[in-house]
């Protein structure tokens, strides 16, 4: 098994077309410090912060810690967990691992495949998040957990073990969901409204998959949206979705401190935002709340956001389901799950 084989079947907890990205994200993170820093342990104490700030960003919606991928993904064959006297993991508690100075890397294996092809850091990078988050998420997760420029250039498009044949099919897929999509919502966002186009040709709109391609979603446009590019990154990012009345939804997490936040997002919720121009749901069907992938959330209604309608669309103006329910809390079982499951 060569080690894209062995980052392809990292385990990750999966319910219900939910999934939690804990280990992928640890591994990404503990490539981008291998390519700074290659000798370099993490030390639990040290990088708890970091990896915090991670799963709050792209992980699930409630809190959670990074305990359980620092231990965890010992079990996948990519990663290795030592005392400061090196011993093993003592288990996948903060307390314990930070009190025994718990320091992960790398797995010996790895690193010498790494050492002696260096890009391979960039090529396993480009893999997990091809296969776990959605592009418009990429630059983000890469930034944030430290690669180094090049990752993108560094891997054939698409998950491993695809042709170049079927990265072009891919290609051409994707342009002509686009087209499509575009045209069924007539150019214009279908959250927002926004239809900005100089010169007559469009900007900033872009065709947004409910279910991420990643996670069995489908390239069709009955799973795609027409949106902004705003609008886009908030719905990859499970701040905004639609309920199953194809009204729009914002998460309870979303924080907006002016008015531009507030009128962009806060003031759409409830409004009908899955319909085409033509008035039909979403490509006629899945305006469900998106069952994202990765276990980013569920957007939850935002408690300060109004109700209104939008008589373009059937489906909107009607109660938002759920609305004023506290966040969803089934966090510590789902971690503990994919914990379990990763051994
Ligand atoms: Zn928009």
């Amino acid at each position: 098994m060569d080690w894209g084989q062995r980052v392809g079947t990292i385990r990750q907890w999966a319910r219900g077309g939910r999934r939690a990205p804990h280990k992928p994200l640890l591994l990404l993170y503990a490539l981008g410090r291998w390519q700074r820093e290659p000798d370099a342990g993490l030390r639990y104490s040290e990088v708890e912060q970091d990896l915090a700030l991670l799963l709050v960003r792209y992980g699930p919606p409630s809190p959670t810690t990074p305990v359980y991928p620092f231990h965890h993904l010992q079990s996948d064959g990519v990663w290795e967990v030592r005392t400061e006297h090196g011993e093993r993991s003592p288990g996948p508690t903060a307390t314990a691992l930070r009190a025994s100075g718990a320091t992960g890397r790398l797995s010996p294996g790895l690193r010498a495949a790494l050492a002696a092809d260096p890009p391979l850091a960039g090529r396993l990078a480009r893999q997990l998040l091809v296969t776990r988050f959605p592009p418009s998420l990429h630059p983000d997760i890469a930034a944030d957990t430290g690669l180094a420029p090049g990752w993108e250039a560094d891997a054939p498009p698409g998950p491993p073990g695809g042709t170049a044949a079927a990265a072009a099919g891919r290609g051409r897929r994707s342009t002509e969901l686009r087209r499509e999509v575009l045209t069924a919502y007539e150019y214009r966002c279908a959250f927002c409204g926004f239809d900005g186009a100089p010169a007559g040709r469009p900007v900033a709109l872009e065709a947004a998959h409910v279910r991420w391609v990643a996670f069995e979603g489908t390239d069709t446009p009955d799973n795609a949206l027409c949106l902004c590019s705003l609008h886009h990154k908030l719905l990859d990012l499970g701040v905004m979705g639609l309920d199953e009345e194809g009204a729009i939804t914002v998460s309870r997490a979303f924080v907006a401190r002016g008015d531009s936040g507030r009128q962009q997002v806060l003031a759409l919720a409830g409004r009908g935002g899955g319909c085409t121009a033509a008035g039909q749901p979403a490509g006629g069907a899945r305006v469900r709340a998106p069952a994202r992938g990765a276990g980013l959330p569920r957007p939850t209604p935002h408690p300060a956001a109004g109700l209104t309608s939008d008589t373009r669309c059937p489906r909107a103006g009607r109660r938002v389901v759920g609305a004023g329910r506290p966040v969803r809390d089934g966090q510590a079982a789902a971690v503990a799950a994919e914990g379990a499951g990763g051994r």
